[in-house]
């Protein structure tokens, strides 16, 4: 199977979305990747860096626009036999049982009922939900449903696994105890799998789990660094390499390849979303307040490693890569190597009372968002000094898709607002100018 000593791989891989109104949009852009047998990678990257497709065309699920899946030396063109998936949330048949929901990953692949049974037992027992076998669904916890989407994955006995984001809906403990498990399965080498790639967004989590940690880079999603983690197991997250390996981590995550997500927003760096498309991150402006003003006060006083202030102020990781993108696309701080500090704009907005924090935020987001600037510029130009937010939506949706331009939009006005540059009104859906003078 592991011909040319690899289990899969990616070829050249690019994926393209089609809009059904405008052009199409480069998702995956040239992404070679092997899997060798007996590795656990773990991938990480921002919100929208396409991953999820990527497993999808590893899977065989979605077809790729360019390059090729090899797997066991065959081209994957249709969902392959050997790989199996596990995702966030399984949706399970609320009529059957366990043992139903788990003998259904076997039944598309004709096994006979003797058989199906004894191999569902089996998985079953391995992921540890003995005695759960004739439970329905509502009968069980969050973490006990996600043990049974485990045991539908692992009863085709499959060579590969891949995992998106597959402890991210559980509670913290939850995870930890299901992480802990997979992890003796895989080690004592009780399932049969030759290789598992994983999803994250939590890059504890990836640095526990993973041989290997792949960065993805967004717009278009591409591999930016590929990091071994050899740490001995089982891994201690307080050891010093442990820490050193996350803080690597961190830094790739919060840092552009350029350095530079303000220029690039601006447009200034050659990215296709540049300018008015550019993808807004997401962030609220209570949280994004909360961290300026935890960065500027002690013990930080200006700058602090990101995952040390992260644990601090209880921001998930994944929240904290928008808050910092945002931090950098306003001009209110810097990321590198891991760590961030506060610029004198970013000290001045957290020293300031609530009415010089909302003109510095509209002065910051005039200058460096030009979506805002465009609202500005339309609102101002028009007689009534409204315009329907449909206008601006349709606008976005040439250069990002519809959930994604719904978010962008969302995220703008709540910037807008709180900067008091200009108004919404929810039930017409409209935009105007404040106080038009
Ligand atoms: P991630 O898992 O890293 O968050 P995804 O692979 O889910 O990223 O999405 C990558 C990009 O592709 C996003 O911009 C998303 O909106 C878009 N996308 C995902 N699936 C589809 C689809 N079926 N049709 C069109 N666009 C899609
Ligand atoms: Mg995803």
């Amino acid at each position: 199977m592991a011909e040319n000593g690899f289990l899969i791989a990616a070829e050249h891989l690019c994926k393209t979305y089609q809009a059904p109104d405008h052009a199409g949009r480069l998702v995956l852009d040239h992404v070679d990747f092997t899997l060798k047998e007996g590795e656990i990678v773990a991938i990480l990257g921002k919100s929208g860096s396409g991953k999820s497709t990527f497993l999808r065309v590893l899977s065989g699920l979605t077809p790729p626009s360019e390059g090729r899946v090899m797997y066991r030396g065959r081209e994957v063109t249709e969902p392959a036999t050997g790989i199996a998936m596990v995702f966030q949330t399984f949706a399970l048949f609320p009529w059957l049982t366990v043992l139903g929901n788990v003998e259904l990953g076997l039944e598309a692949l004709g096994v006979g009922r003797d058989e199906r049974r004894e191999r569902a037992l089996k998985a079953i027992d391995v992921i540890g939900l003995d005695g759960f076998e004739s439970a329905y669904p509502k009968e069980l916890s969050g973490g006990m449903r996600q043990r049974v989407g485990f045991a539908r994955a692992l009863v085709v006995n499959p060579d590969i696994l891949l995992l998106d984001e597959p402890f991210s809906a559980l509670d913290v403990l939850t995870a930890e105890t299901l992480r802990g498990d997979l992890q003796d399965l895989w080690v004592e080498r009780r399932v049969p799998t030759k290789g598992i790639i994983m999803v994250s967004h939590n890059i504890e989590e990836a640095v526990e789990m993973a041989d290997r940690i792949v960065v993805f880079g967004s717009d278009p999603g591409c591999i930016r660094a590929d990091i071994p983690d050899p740490l001995p197991r089982p891994r201690d997250w307080a050891s010093a390499g442990f820490r050193q390996i996350v803080d690597q981590v961190y830094g790739l995550l919060t840092t552009t390849p350029q350095g530079a997500v303000g220029r690039r927003a601006r447009g200034e760096v050659g990215a296709p979303d540049a300018g008015i498309g550019y993808r807004l991150p997401g962030a609220s402006i209570q949280q994004l307040t909360g961290l300026i003003e935890a960065l500027c006060q002690p013990p930080y006083s200006g700058r602090a490693d990101l995952p040390h202030i992260a644990e601090s102020t209880q921001i998930e990781d994944e929240e904290m890569f928008v808050l910092v993108e945002a931090m950098q696309l306003l001009g209110f701080g810097n990321a590198s190597g891991g760590d961030i500090e506060a610029t004198a704009a970013g000290q001045a907005f957290a020293d300031a009372d609530i009415l010089h924090r909302k003109q510095i935020f509209a002065e910051h987001i005039l200058k460096n968002v030009p979506l805002v600037a465009h609202i500005r510029k339309v609102l101002d130009e028009r007689p009534g000094h409204s315009a329907p937010e449909s206008r601006f939506l349709a606008e976005l949706e040439d250069h990002l898709s519809e959930e994604e331009a719904q978010r962008v939009l969302e995220t703008v006005i709540n910037w807008g607002r709180y900067a008091e540059l200009f108004a919404y009104d929810y039930d017409r859906g409209t935009l105007s100018l404040e106080n038009p003078q």
